[in-house]
């Protein structure tokens, strides 16, 4: 059993693009739960999942300025048994035909089923699915930017040398006042601020 969940990984779900010639070397690392949806706790029914007011048009700001989007996700609600595999396909899927109807497709799709005790390189803030993502979008592993409501959805942009974006949509309200040594680059009240400050350093030449 727990070698079964072991060999379920880690997994893409959009066809990487990895020819895909973007303007922008930077990719955006999205949190889904709390960050894009709204947060329910081990979210295992279709039905309930709801885009975050103001989501779909943040993406296609950054999607149009040439930004990779990729989600990246912890689903320890697998590793712990709380949720089946079935289960969380049968969200996912919910989740990418809400973003496709608003005109949004994302350039990969990754989550850890593990939980946190496993020993496993693909939990957040570890850094295996980023540079996953990275190569399978034929990009170098360093400097790109993520966004979340937690400090490890923070780390994962500060820890390739990019930057890290709280919203305070979700958890992000509580996490706020524990994130002990991480400094978030950024802390915005929601996705679509996110998107708004990313584009604003980008004019400025900050974020590539
Ligand atoms: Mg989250």
């Amino acid at each position: 059993m727990r070698r079964r969940r072991r060999d379920a990984g880690w997994g893409i779900v959009s066809p990487a693009r990895r020819n895909r010639s973007s303007k922008r070397s930077s990719i955006v690392f999205l949190d889904r739960d709390g960050t894009l949806i709204e947060e329910g706790d081990y979210l295992r029914d279709p039905r309930q999942v709801k885009v975050i007011p103001g989501a779909a048009g943040a993406l296609r700001r950054l999607g149009r300025a040439g930004f990779p989007l990729v989600v990246l996700s912890n689903q320890s609600g697998v590793g712990r048994g709380l949720i089946t595999a079935r289960q969380l396909r049968a969200v996912r899927k919910r989740f990418e035909d809400l973003f496709r109807r608003r005109g949004i497709r994302f350039d990969g799709y990754y989550w850890c089923p593990h939980a946190p005790g496993d020993r496993c390189d693909c939990r957040k803030p570890k850094l295996g699915l980023v540079k996953r993502a990275a190569r399978n979008l034929g990009r170098p592993w360093r400097r790109h930017v993520s966004i979340g409501d937690r400090r490890s959805d923070v780390q994962i942009g500060q820890r390739t040398g990019g930057l890290g974006i709280l919203v305070t949509t979700g958890y992000g309200k509580s996490w706020r006042g524990r994130l002990g040594r991480v400094r978030p680059d950024a802390i915005v009240p929601d996705i679509g601020r996110a998107a708004s400050w990313i584009l604003r350093r980008h004019k400025k030449g900050i974020v590539g």
